[in-house]
């Protein structure tokens, strides 16, 4: 059996433990047992997302979480604006768009992250916005939004902020309560290297008035639902047991290393595969990287759909390509989760091999060298 390296930015590798303790005898989840574990877990998750906030659990991937969230936040009479600045970010003023929410799109350059200035100018523009719907690492372009800036102006105004934090929560800093986030979202399948299938919402007080206040058509996705069923640390379905689980398991293990050490780590991680394309020559596509996930460009004489093909079947490595416009242009590299200093050397490796295999000019040693380096002050 060949050996598979998952370096996607989603799913991401799951640790061996992980595995075995969702593959664990089923149990029904209206007992004591449950609840015990979901109590647990609703504590975690505040750590997770530093937060004082009610964490839910959906059965779903991150986007039902997400959905839940803007949906219930965004009662008639309300209007958000929606940053658009990648594939993802495009997804949720379709989640708008097709709950009939009031919104307006807000178009940024691919590559950039949300800036203050932009918001602020943005509803500068339109008084009757009242929401603000970000993506803090976007995936599709490895881009970093500065949510802390953006969640004080909201603040300031007086807006609920929603933050899509699929990529960003148990990877890069996320502080809810100090920075004034209303709605923070992630899924299992990233940072918190479980397999996909559950998304999770961090619900601050301020949402809960505006969600309140108002009615929106949705069932199965109903925050209110799963509030209510919180109360006895229920859920108002049957909820996906093993990777409830697997989810206990994971996050013990994420509060007992720190989310500093964890936060420190990936940074480290996305450094040395910076420091490595540079050497390679490969330019880094956006103009603000994000720490969770690179994204090179990958150069003009180059395959990319060779390059990853090569990656993947010959040196057991796979990676991510663009989606929409980056399609054929970029290649992604995950450093969330359950991956290593060694593992990216080993990615850097096989990516030298790649590019020489497709007559690109490469000394080997050299991306690997860079990322060495930085890897070696970073983990003296
Ligand atoms: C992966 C991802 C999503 C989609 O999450 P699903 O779990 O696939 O629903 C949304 N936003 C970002 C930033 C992501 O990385």
């Amino acid at each position: 059996m060949k050996k598979l390296r998952l370096f996607t930015p989603g799913p991401t590798m799951v640790p061996e433990d992980v595995m075995l303790e969702i593959a664990q005898p089923m149990f029904h989840h209206r007992t004591a047992e449950y609840r015990e574990m979901a109590k647990e877990i609703h504590g975690l998750l505040q750590y997770l997302f530093q937060t004082k906030a009610m964490c839910l659990t959906f059965t779903g991937s991150g986007s039902s979480a997400a959905e839940a969230a803007i949906v219930g936040c965004c009662p008639p009479g309300h209007k958000a604006l929606v940053v658009r600045n990648g594939k993802f970010a495009e997804r949720w003023a379709k989640v708008c768009a097709t709950f009939g929410i009031d919104h307006t799109p807000l178009d940024i350059e691919w590559g950039h992250g949300a800036k203050v200035q932009d918001i602020s100018k943005a509803m500068d523009a339109d008084p009757k916005i009242d929401t603000v719907i970000v993506v803090h690492s976007e995936t599709s372009t490895a881009a970093l939004s500065d949510v802390e800036g953006i969640a004080k102006l909201t603040r300031d105004r007086g807006a609920i902020l929603i933050v899509d934090g699929i990529t960003a929560v148990g990877a890069i800093p996320v502080k809810m309560d100090e920075w004034g986030v209303d709605a923070y979202i992630t899924g299992s399948q990233k940072a918190m290297m479980l397999p996909p299938g559950l998304g999770f919402a961090a619900i601050s007080d301020r949402a809960w008035e505006r969600i309140d206040s108002g009615k929106m058509p949705t069932l199965y996705n109903d925050l209110k639902a799963y509030r209510k069923s919180m109360e006895t640390f229920d859920a108002p379905y049957t909820p996906n047991v093993p990777l409830v689980r697997g989810t206990h398991y994971v996050l013990r293990s994420v509060k007992e290393r720190t989310l500093e050490a964890i936060w420190a780590e990936t940074a480290m991680l996305a450094k040395g595969t910076r420091a490595a394309a540079e050497a390679l020559g490969l330019k880094v596509y956006p103009a603000d990287p994000v720490d969770s996930v690179t994204a090179m460009l990958v150069p003009d004489s180059v395959d990319e759909g060779k390059l990853r093909k090569t990656m993947r079947g010959k040196y057991g490595f796979q990676i991510a390509g663009g989606q929409g416009d980056l399609k054929g242009k970029i290649i992604r590299f995950s450093h969330m989760g359950y991956v290593d200093a060694f593992d990216t050397i080993g990615a850097m490796a096989a990516l030298e091999f790649t590019l020489k295999g497709q007559g690109y000019p490469v000394t080997l040693g050299a991306g690997v060298a860079a990322a060495q380096a930085v890897f070696a002050s970073a983990m003296d």
